[in-house]
């Protein structure tokens, strides 16, 4: 048995990566392996041992590297990032694809800097259940594939036991991978990066313009779900927007809870740069960036790259009234939808009210319940949902399937990841295997788990999230 390697990233030229293996860590000992994901990469979960998983023994077919890549971090460019605490194991070609599998926490790399090159428990399992959280919402996302504690402690604020984990991604290329490229002037890596990218992503484009455009478009629908969630991503630098299209490091992200369009958990986000609301502009920059990128490329094309990137705010405005007619029910488009959201959201902004419970009652509001009215008790709510329940009149069955894909039950809680870390921190994983089971099935009734659904007490509720790298 072996897993099917095949590492098309490794191929590369020399200067797109070090070769670095996994430095070995003390006692490797598993907490999750995701036999599911496994299966669909065509992976034997039996060869997934704690070794493997900890980098203490690199599998056959593998070829372990460091990337290289650059970013724009608050606003400011640093010329080189890169893995500094990841290592790509290699790609699988398998049944649903081809992916990259990555030990994150993998030990010191050229590209650390000052870091240690590992991880703490807590955001190992803060990634693996957002991550898988995310990918049962629907929304494209890496994965977990495993998490091992090391057997190490790692120096924090405090010190932490040590982790590894096995992230899946359709690819780890990001937006500050082509920016790399291009700080260097380095015309021909651009050219290799964007066939690459091509090949791999986006087979349909045939240059830095179609390519351009369809990556314009995934980010935009992958904002908005986002958004429909109430996902705050956190740290969207450009080293951390992917080029394919997947949410990608899960730092200090976290759903909100009560609606506010400003809202921010980020400890490092003071001005609110990335905020609930801010992200699709913040994307918008990012891209803008990436087309900065393609320039070089672009022959006597550049305008085509400035009219594509200039597309993103109406596909960002039309993804964004898609994915919150479903919230609503909305079958058939009229022209005040998107006038029709925003009220709403005004409404609940003023009320504070709790934005997953909100269109949890507002859905069972159609199946009968009139619960919603107690969660926001204004005369313009009373207005605005007698002009929700004129415009959604009819076809009941069909809308109440649409509600009830596009608002889900169950979501990350704030309080339940920090459950789930606390625990994690003394070697208790009884909380967050519980919590995984929970949001494994988001939008499924799960009278036994109702507890999952509520919003933090003022006791539990988490007002800021870190990196905690
Ligand atoms: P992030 O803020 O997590 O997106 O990471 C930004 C950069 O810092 C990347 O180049 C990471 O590889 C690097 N980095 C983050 N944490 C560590 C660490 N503990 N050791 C080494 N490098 C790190
Ligand atoms: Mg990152």
């Amino acid at each position: 048995m072996t897993i099917p390697f095949d590492n098309s990233y490794a191929r590369l030229p020399d200067r797109f990566y070090v070769a670095q293996p996994p430095v070995p860590v003390a006692a490797p000992a598993i907490i999750a392996v995701n036999e599911g994901l496994a299966q669909a990469l065509g992976i034997d979960p039996a060869m997934l041992t704690a070794d493997i998983l900890a980098g203490n023994e690199v599998p056959k077919g593998a070829s372990p590297l460091a990337a290289a890549y650059a970013g724009h971090q608050f606003g400011g460019f640093v010329p080189q990032l890169g893995d500094g605490r990841a290592v790509l194991l290699g790609e699988v070609d398998g049944p649903s694809g081809r992916f990259d599998i990555q030990l994150k926490g993998a030990g010191r790399t050229p590209f650390s800097r000052g870091g240690d090159g590992r991880a703490a428990v807590g955001p190992v399992i803060r990634e693996y259940i957002v991550s898988e959280a995310m990918h049962a919402l629907g929304i494209p996302t890496t994965r977990a594939l495993a998490a091992v504690t090391t057997g190490e402690v790692v120096h924090r604020e405090t010190d932490l036991p040590g982790a590894v984990l096995t992230r899946v991604a359709s690819s780890h290329i990001r937006v500050g991978t082509f920016q790399y490229f291009y700080a260097r002037q380095d015309q021909e890596g651009l050219q290799a990066l964007t066939d690459h990218v091509i090949a791999r992503h986006y087979p349909d484009a045939d240059g830095p313009v179609t390519l351009l455009s369809a990556i314009i478009e995934r980010q935009a629908t992958l904002i908005a779900q986002w958004m429909a969630v109430g996902f705050i991503h956190g740290v969207m630098n450009t080293d951390n927007m992917a080029i394919s299209g997947d949410t990608i490091d899960f730092g200090p992200c976290a759903f909100m809870e009560g609606y506010h369009p400003d809202t921010v958990f980020s400890s490092i986000d003071r001005n609110g740069r990335y905020s609930w609301i801010n992200q699709p502009k913040i994307a918008h920059w990012n891209l803008s960036q990436l087309a900065t990128c393609l320039v070089p490329l672009a022959g006597g094309k550049v305008d085509e790259l400035q009219t594509t990137l200039n597309r993103f705010p109406d596909l960002f405005d039309a993804a964004f009234v898609t994915a919150f007619s479903r919230k609503l029910g909305l079958i058939e488009t009229q022209d005040d939808d998107s006038e029709m959201i925003g009220a709403l959201l005004r409404i609940l902004a003023d009320a504070g009210v709790d934005f997953t419970l909100f269109f949890r009652h507002l859905t069972a509001f159609l199946g009968g319940s009139d619960h919603v009215q107690t969660l926001v008790d204004t005369s313009v709510f009373t207005d605005w949902m007698d002009r929700w329940v004129e415009r959604t009149s009819g076809e009941t069955k069909a809308r109440l399937a649409l509600m009830r894909a596009a608002n889900p039950i169950f979501i990350p809680r704030n309080h339940r990841v920090e459950e789930a870390i606390v625990a994690a921190n003394s070697g208790n994983y009884a909380p967050f295997q519980k919590l995984n089971a929970v949001l494994a099935r988001p939008f499924d009734e799960q009278p036994e788990n109702a507890a999952y659904e509520t919003p933090a007490t003022k006791d539990e509720e988490v007002h800021v999230t870190f990196c905690g790298t």
